[in-house]
């Protein structure tokens, strides 16, 4: 766990300082607020703080004066309707905000997402920690032969020790190097005292791409559940697929009924284009559609065969 003693105890600390509040609570994600979800090998994501419920969606769809709940069947079934239609702005009113430690070339894909609020730890400000993600076996794999952003089969026996060790070894000689140039020990002062020590914003270049970073993250509902779709798909890399899977985990226990119309609706569900429509209508007439009548494209025909498992 890349977390200190001192981290672990602020943690403990606000875990147990509670406050009575007239604004909605959840009782399944104030069980969870603060502790940190270990991921990959030095990464987590934890809950800091968040606004709106399952109510809050309902209650905004409605413009209501009270909570806007009525029966929990029938609040669902609202959720459901809206996320359905992609009436989204009632989503927006919930927020959430996120502790994330992730390897910068993880939190690379993950800024692309800008419909979020970000503050970064800062490399000119603080010297960053010697972690650097090295991908457990199962994960190192070749480059895919089908996908030219996936991967095929796991590296096996001296290939994968190999690079193993590489990576290790690159990481490790980048943060020495790092380290000698700030000339800084553990207290901040002239390791060398015949050296400067090049700035730390400087510095921090000579850094692998594994090296971790932190960041905090508000995002609202509708928005999360928009980067839930595509960094918890299947097609997304591995690395950022386990945060994403962790949030979604996190978001089942803050809004169950959202959470559940979101895996019926986005997550579970295919998108069929109007030709891959016709086609479907043809096949289900009894007619055998060769896919070079289907007026589809081979990538297109193959999307849409494995959306229905031929
Ligand atoms: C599998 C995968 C592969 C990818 N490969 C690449 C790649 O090779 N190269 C690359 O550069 N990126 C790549 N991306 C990143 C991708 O193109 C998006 O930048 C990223 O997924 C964020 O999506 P978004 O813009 O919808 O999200 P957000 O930035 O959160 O935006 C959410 C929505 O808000 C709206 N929006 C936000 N900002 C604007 C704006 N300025 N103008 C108009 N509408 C806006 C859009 O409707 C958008 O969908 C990849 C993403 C995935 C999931």
């Amino acid at each position: 766990m890349p977390l200190t003693e001192s981290q672990l105890a602020d943690i403990s600390a606000q875990r147990e300082a509670a406050v009575t509040t007239r604004r909605p609570t959840v009782a399944a994600l104030e069980d969870r607020l603060f502790t940190a979800i270990p991921l990959l090998d030095h990464g987590f994501v934890r809950v800091i703080d968040y606004m709106g419920d399952d109510g809050a969606i309902v209650q905004a769809a409605r413009v209501s004066y009270g909570r806007g709940t009525k029966r929990v069947s029938e609040d669902a079934g609202l959720i459901r309707y809206l996320m359905r239609h992609r009436h989204s702005t009632p989503f927006e009113m919930c927020e959430i905000k996120f502790h994330v430690k992730l390897p910068i070339f993880v939190a690379r894909q993950w800024i692309r997402h800008r419909t979020a609020n970000v503050n970064e730890y800062s490399a000119r400000y603080s010297v960053l920690d010697r972690e650097f993600y090295i991908p457990a076996p199962e994960q190192l794999a070749a480059q895919s032969d089908v996908n030219r952003q996936g991967r095929g089969s796991v590296l096996a026996g001296a290939e994968a020790a190999e690079v193993l060790a590489l990576l290790r070894a690159d990481a490790a000689t980048c943060y020495d190097h790092y380290a000698h140039m700030l000339n800084e020990d553990a207290e901040g002062a002239p390791a060398d005292p015949h050296r400067q020590g090049l700035a730390r914003e400087l510095a921090r270049m000579n850094l692998t791409l594994n090296a971790y970073t932190q960041w905090y993250w508000k995002i609202d509902l509708h928005n999360l559940l928009h980067f839930c779709s595509l960094r918890a798909d299947a097609h997304a890399q591995y690395e950022i697929r386990v945060y994403a899977d962790a949030i979604l985990d996190i978001v089942r226990a803050w809004v169950p009924a959202a959470h559940a119309a979101f895996l019926d609706y986005r997550l579970g569900a295919a998108t069929f284009s109007a030709g891959m429509l016709a086609v479907l209508k043809r096949m289900l007439s009894g007619e055998t559609v060769p896919q070079e009548s289907s007026g589809l494209s081979k990538r297109e025909w193959t999307e849409m065969m494995s959306f229905l498992d031929r």
